[in-house]
This record gives C-alpha cells, structure tokens and sequence, in this order.
C-alpha cells in the first residue's frame, strides 16, 4: 500500500512516473526505492537499495541487498551513470547484491572502474574492504574469464572504505557532499548516511534502533528514510516467530513502528519514508496507527518503485511503471568496440579440439 501525493499537490508531474520520460530539473532530487523489504527476499519487496539521482547529474544508489538490482536495471539508467554506490553495513539484505553491481555493470556497459564506499569495522574482517577483496578473490573464474571478451577496464573496483565510528564528510565532489555518522544495529560497523546537495538533505538510516546520532544528524532533512520493521504481533501472527524472536528481530536488532517515529519526529523532516517491513494492505493500517502516534508529518509507507521528487518548493511521490523485458542501454555501448581487453583465457586443447564450430 502506498498513498500516492494527490493531483492537486502534484502539479506538473504525471501521475506516474515513466523512466526516460522527465528531465529532472538543476534543483531537483529524485529518490527511487529499489528494494524496502526485508532479508526474506520477495517479488514484491527486495532487500534494501535507494537511488538518489540530482539535477546535477550525479546518481548515487545507497545499499544494494538482494534483488534489488534488478529494480535498477527496470529503470533503464546505463550503468556507466551511476558517480557512485555506498554501503552502510554489511548484512546480505544490504550488500548482497554486489556480484551484480559489479559484474552486471560491466556487461551493461560501465567503462569505467566501479566507485564503492563502504564502513570499516572494529577489526580487519568486519571492515568494507575487507568484504569485497574477498568476494573479488571468490570471482576470479568470473573475471579472469571475462576480462577477453569484455572492457578490462570494467573488472575495476575502487574501494573507499571510511571510519564507521566517526561522524565524518566521506565524499564530497561536484557539490555533493555525504556525511557518514554511526548507526545502532547490533554490533560495531553498521552506518547511516546523509547527502547534502543545493540546500536539500537526503537522510538515509539503513539499519539502527532509534538513536541520538540520528537526532542530531538527520535535523530539518528534506526527505528522511527510517528503518522500521513489521510489528511484534505481526512477526509473531505472520511469520510464525515466539515472542522471544519476534522482539529480538523486530525492537533490539531494529526500530519498531513506534519507535522510528517518535526518532523521526525529533528531526522533524519534510518527509518521513518508513521501510524495512512487509508493506502489505493487510499490515500497513497497523504499522501506520504506531507511527501515527508519534508523527503527524508527511508520511510514505515505502515499497519498491516508489519515486519521490524533491524540490524546494514540494515533494511528491508517486509510483514508476516499469517494463519487465529491459536491455542494457544501447546508446552507451558507444566505447565498447574500442576499448582494450586483456588477453583471453585459453581452454585446454582437449577441450578445444571437441568444438563442432571452432572460432579460434
Ligand atoms: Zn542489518
Ligand atoms: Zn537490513
């Protein structure tokens, strides 16, 4: 369920949005939800990745959780447009998609080396850098197989790893700049993040129980995105969890209903998008009556493809329609032909010697 900005407060805007349709304006700021469910994967709901796209022309996407690349993918932006894709934490349902951020990438057409950001941890093996050196040494028959055939260059990856326990500038270039600041979820290393572009704050939680870093770092935010899951009842009557579980999960590793809300009322932000829970029209009544107890402010319930524009002057949401059947973007393979390989990987004779239609 989601309660689209009515055609009275729209404006201009169509009713949906459709990708490649509108040029987004020099002081516009246009969040798409790519994943907003939890980390039981569903069609309706990936995990966790936002799209922040500025009139700049800079795009950022902020997590990337399982499934949730193939919601970027629905939206027909060339890979090689994205400036650069940040972590907050290393649970699957944030970075599980990361084989596909970078390898789907490249095969999409990116041309150049993938920009990551990502928290570091109290040691090493916690630590961003540390997660994807190993998934790149786990790839290496991915790679070593593909560098032949497609752009070396594409194999790439810069990683930025940055101080999880500081509240710290950790990227600012083009005007953007992204503040790190610590999140409260269950153990050292996990991160919320908050970009500040032409007088508009976007405040991303990723995961944390309510906490005074988020009061004191997400204040006057033009739109704020807040962690919460499904309600204790729910968890238990839905998902078939003991109480115990069920207030594990749903209040000591995340903030309940109640508790983002009076958090997100202390900030007071133009705009409070709530996610991380099951969005369903059976559970959204309830997990709206316990935000509404807290906070009376602009209100969306998050689910995949819902696109918020942000302005000065207004913010409206409203849903994207989306083709199931997208190819990579044709316009940008413009540099594909031209740019160098590395040599190809060759099989071994007996293998090659059973070919039908050898190609040499
Ligand atoms: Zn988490
Ligand atoms: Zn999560």
């Amino acid at each position: 369920m989601i309660r689209t900005t009515t055609d009275a407060a729209r404006g201009d805007y169509a009713e949906h949005y459709h990708p490649n349709t509108e040029e987004l304006g020099a002081a516009e700021m246009r969040i798409t939800a790519l994943g907003t469910g939890r980390p039981f994967l569903r069609r309706s709901q990936a995990n966790a990745s936002w799209l922040i796209e500025l009139g700049n022309g800079d795009k950022f996407v902020f997590d990337f959780g399982f499934g949730s690349q193939m919601n970027f993918t629905a939206l027909e932006i060339p890979y090689n447009d994205i400036t650069a894709w940040f972590a907050t934490h290393l649970h699957t349902d944030h970075v599980g998609d990361f084989g596909q951020v970078w390898i789907g990438s490249w095969a999409g057409g990116r041309l150049k080396p993938l920009e990551v950001y990502g928290p570091s941890g109290p040691v090493t093996k916690y630590g961003f850098r540390h997660f994807i050196e190993k998934q790149r040494e786990s790839y290496a028959w991915d790679t070593d197989t593909r560098v032949g055939l497609l752009p070396a260059i594409g194999a790439e990856v810069n990683v930025h790893e940055f101080d999880y326990s500081k509240v710290h500038v950790v990227y600012e270039h083009n005007g953007v700049k992204i503040t790190s600041f610590p999140a409260v979820h269950i153990y050292d290393g996990p991160v919320s993040l908050k970009l500040e572009w032409n007088g508009l704050t976007f405040v991303y939680s990723g995961d944390t129980t309510p906490s005074t870093f988020m009061v004191e770092n997400a204040q006057g935010a033009d739109v704020l995105v807040h962690e919460t899951f499904n309600t204790v009842g729910q968890l238990m009557e839905r998902s078939g969890y003991d109480e115990r579980t069920a207030r594990g999960i749903g209040t000591m590793a995340h903030s309940d209903p109640g508790e983002a809300a009076s958090v997100v009322a202390q900030c007071d932000p133009r705009l409070f998008v709530a996610f991380h829970f099951f969005n369903d029209f059976d559970t959204a009544p309830e997990m709206e009556a316990e935000i509404r107890k807290h906070w009376s402010g602009p209100l969306a319930l998050a689910t995949d493809f819902m696109v918020i524009n942000a302005t000065k002057e207004r913010i409206v949401q409203r849903m994207a329609v989306i083709s199931n059947h997208v190819w990579p973007n044709k316009a940008r393979h413009k540099g594909f032909g031209a740019a160098a390989r590395k040599e190809r990987m060759q099989m071994s004779a007996w293998l090659r010697e059973r070919e039908v239609y050898p190609k040499g």
